[in-house]
């Protein structure tokens, strides 16, 4: 008897295009597990989480299609993993109310990400655009039934996102414990830690902070962004003999430091201690640095637009995707809802059982 496959899941929210930030601190990772293949690979793009931010109308539907261009741009593989949309299956709205009844509003009031727009409203009440909703306040539970739902095995989680997970794994436990052993109790691996800085200098590259560089920029776009990112003309002396990156780029201007770490992430080895040399002897080589780190910039760009143009990775081939994987995650997710309102005492749904 073979072992049954595990699953690992993770969510994307549907918000905007894919910069370097989200490739080095996330794409990448997602490649690595679909490639590994020790496990199946759910990803799914979090439309109703997208809506806990979003202050007016927006196309999330037209954003989840580019996005999802974009991912399978970068490599993401409808054929390898499973790629769906959270929306698509709204038995997880259900869930979400059941795992509520018993969900203590102070273990919700002490999440990191509402704790965050709370003190953002206090210090301007006008500045978030949006109020504090239920639904901000109720996002790790909706979180905890996005990886409930689908049976998840194994959920990969940046320091973010850590203490929603560990609450979803404690509402499982506790919902078990005292309905009898109904979920299956995920996880957590941790992820890579690499923060990406922003190309102003800023400590994150961040969709918000308008301070990214897009893997869907074009050479001119790349070169124009790079050439305006702050340098000075004295580099301050590194006080150390090491070539490894992570040692010597956080000595360096913030500024001067993104083009070493793109360098870095990028460009062959030689590339960037050649640089490195440059920084150490001093004078002015900025405009070589930029050249080569737009350059590298580039060419990593450029496979991407052209897969994110191909007519394959057309919006109704994502669509074709979306709502194959649809129905075959469905019949998971109903018979885990299923079990939880047998669990809980209401039995199952007549219409739909
Ligand atoms: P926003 O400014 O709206 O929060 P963002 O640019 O931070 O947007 P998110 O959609 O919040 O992007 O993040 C998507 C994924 O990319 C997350 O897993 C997040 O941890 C990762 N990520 C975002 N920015 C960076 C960065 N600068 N370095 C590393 N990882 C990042
Ligand atoms: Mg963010």
């Amino acid at each position: 008897m073979s072992a049954k496959r595990e699953t690992i899941l993770s969510g994307i929210r549907p918000t905007g295009r894919l910069h370097y930030g989200n490739y080095f601190g996330a794409v990448r990772h997602f490649l690595r597990l679909q490639e590994e293949d020790r496990a199946t690979c759910y990803y799914f793009i979090a439309d109703y989480h997208a809506l806990t931010t979003v202050t007016d109308r927006q196309d999330l539907y037209g954003n989840t299609l580019e996005m999802l261009r974009t991912y399978v741009a970068c490599g993401l593989d409808p054929r390898k993993s499973v790629i769906y949309r959270q929306s698509d299956l709204p038995c997880t709205a259900e869930l979400s109310l059941l795992l509520g009844m018993i969900t203590n509003i102070g273990l919700l009031e002490r999440g990191t990400t509402y704790k965050d727009k709370l003190s953002k409203l206090r210090e301007d009440p006008k500045a978030e655009g949006n109020p504090l909703s239920y639904g901000l306040l109720g996002y790790p539970v909706l979180m905890a039934a996005d990886i409930l739902i689908v049976k998840a095995d194994i959920v990969p989680v940046g320091e973010d996102q850590r203490q929603h997970l560990e609450m979803a794994i404690d509402l499982a436990t506790r919902f078990n414990s005292r309905f009898g052993e109904t979920f299956h109790v995920p996880r957590p691996i941790s992820r890579d830690a690499l923060r990406l800085p922003g190309l102003d200098g800023a400590a994150k590259m961040g969709k918000s902070d308008h301070n990214t560089l897009d893997l869907l920029d074009d050479p001119a776009t790349v070169l124009k962004k790079i050439k305006a990112v702050p340098t000075t003309t004295e580099p301050a002396p590194l006080d150390t003999d090491s070539t490894d990156a992570d040692t010597v780029i956080p000595k360096m201007p913030a500024g001067v430091g993104v083009l070493y770490r793109l360098l870095d992430l990028l460009a062959p080895r030689e590339v960037f201690l050649e640089f490195l040399e440059e920084y150490r002897k001093g004078g002015k080589f900025y405009g070589n640095l930029k050249k080569a780190a737009a350059e590298h910039c580039s060419k990593f760009n450029d496979p991407i637009i052209a897969r994110y143009n191909d007519p394959a990775n057309s919006a109704a081939a994502v669509e074709e995707f979306l709502r194959e994987n649809a129905r075959r995650v469905t019949p998971v997710a109903l018979e885990t809802v299923e079990a939880v309102r047998a669990a809980m005492g209401i039995g199952h749904s007549l219409y739909r059982a």
